[in-house]
């Protein structure tokens, strides 16, 4: 092998130190990247896959922000007005995207999204099928993972680095990907910190979150963690990545209360007309809240889409179960029917899961687990027996092995 040459790439001459790995031949070099340039030409020569997407303009032209609602619709019950609002505010930002090429003086700012809402209530479904429709890199991580520098826990770099995992390391691919921040809330400041010192688990990563949502390089360790010295860290430009961050932000609605008491006092005749639903004050949220909830002002204006999500009424649960493109009923039927066997629940037994869910104040979430321990037993001795050819539960069957269940032991908050 010649010495000459053994720290370059043979083919795009590329050092050592600018890739992340070598692998020696007979008597050469190749780099990953022109390993995945090669994969491409193979996959396109040989197997004639369909070329690599072209990813400078993943919107497609005619996804204007009402067929992104539409789209929503079919996988998310409600939230008509976070649905609206991600819709122009994906829209945005994709248009945003595809005329980063162009020199021009007017800069369109990022709209990274918060959304505000209830466990179960659809915040991931939504980031999600937004993912899926733009055929784009998705990756959920949860903010209470990370700490600050110098703290036990996992840099906010790594945040990226599911991202990258996702999309098997492909950094153009990740750049262009949308991450979901969930439990953003958990990493408020507490103003009662009884930290003398720091606040580990707040402010500090809010901090530190700060560039990466604004639009930075930033080196990423690739397997997540810490950055270890001996860990070779991947450089991801952040400035395309939309991050969509949510949170349940308990007691936010007693600080929205607050606000509005002290305005509504304030214009009582200039607002005359307007009721205010005491029972949920989400509607009125306004960045102020969410900085009164204890977000730094620097992450508030680096997420400048807020929205926020409406609690699931037994309507809104009942059409989750069923309406849905891949609605939970619409799964069962689809596995029983692989067995041979027509599957329904009644209107009763529908009747009866929706109410369960409720009274365990599981949301949404709750669904499946209902479902499971009503139907497990017949999923577990059906399949073994070839006469049976309808299913058809009601709510004496669910109840009676709902009530036999552990789920059913769980108290009623
Ligand atoms: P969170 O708001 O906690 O992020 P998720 O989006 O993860 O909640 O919802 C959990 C599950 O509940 C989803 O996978 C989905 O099946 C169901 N779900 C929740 N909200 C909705 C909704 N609005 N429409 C349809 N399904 C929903």
């Amino acid at each position: 092998m010649s010495k000459k040459n053994s720290n370059k790439c043979s083919f795009c001459g590329k050092a050592k130190e600018d890739v992340q790995i070598l692998i020696a031949g007979i008597d050469g070099y190749i780099c990953e990247n022109c390993i995945a340039q090669a994969k491409q030409i193979i996959d396109t020569e040989i197997f004639h896959l369909p070329a690599k997407k072209e990813h400078s303009s993943i919107l497609p032209k005619n996804l204007k922000p009402k067929a992104i609602k539409e789209y929503l619709d079919q996988y998310v019950i409600g939230q008509d007005e976070a649905k609206k609002v991600i819709a122009v505010a994906v829209y945005n930002h994709y248009k945003r995207l595809n005329q980063a090429v162009q020199e021009d003086e007017v800069e369109i700012e990022k709209s990274n999204i918060l959304l505000v809402g209830s466990t179960g209530t659809g915040k991931t479904l939504i980031a999600k099928s937004i993912a899926k429709l733009l055929n784009v890199p998705f990756a959920i991580v949860d903010a209470t993972v990370f700490t600050e520098a110098g703290y036990v826990g996992e840099d906010v770099e790594s945040i990226l680095s599911r991202l990258l995992q996702v999309c098997n390391y492909d950094t153009a691919l990740a750049e262009k990907g949308i991450v979901y921040i969930d439990e953003v809330d958990k990493i408020a400041r507490k103003s009662d910190n009884p930290s003398i010192t720091r606040d580990v688990s707040g402010e500090g990563v809010q901090q530190a979150m700060l560039k990466l949502l604004e639009g930075t390089e930033v080196l990423v360790p690739p397997h997540g963690g810490r950055k270890h010295p001996e860990q070779k860290l991947i450089k991801v430009d952040t400035k395309n990545i939309l991050f969509i961050c949510g949170g349940s932000f308990d007691g936010i609605d007693k600080v929205i209360s607050k606000r509005m008491h002290t305005s509504v006092v304030g214009f009582k005749k200039g607002r005359d007309g307007q009721v205010v639903d005491k029972d949920n004050m989400l509607p009125y949220i306004t960045h102020q809240d969410v900085r009164s909830f204890g977000l730094i002002p620097e992450l508030i204006g680096r997420l400048p889409v807020l929205s926020h999500l409406e609690p699931l009424d037994k309507q809104a649960l009942t059409d989750i179960l069923t309406k849905p493109k891949n609605a939970l009923l619409k799964q069962y039927k689809k596995l029983f029917a692989l067995e041979g066997i027509t599957f329904d629940m009644d209107e009763s037994s529908i009747d009866y899961v929706v109410e369960k869910a409720l009274e365990y104040k599981l949301g949404a979430r709750g669904l499946r687990s209902i479902c499971e321990a009503i139907i497990n037993d017949a999923m577990y001795e059906m399949p073994s027996n070839t006469d049976i050819k309808d299913f058809i539960v009601d709510a004496a069957y669910a109840e009676e092995k709902l009530n036999k269940s552990k789920i059913s032991k769980l108290k009623v908050a």
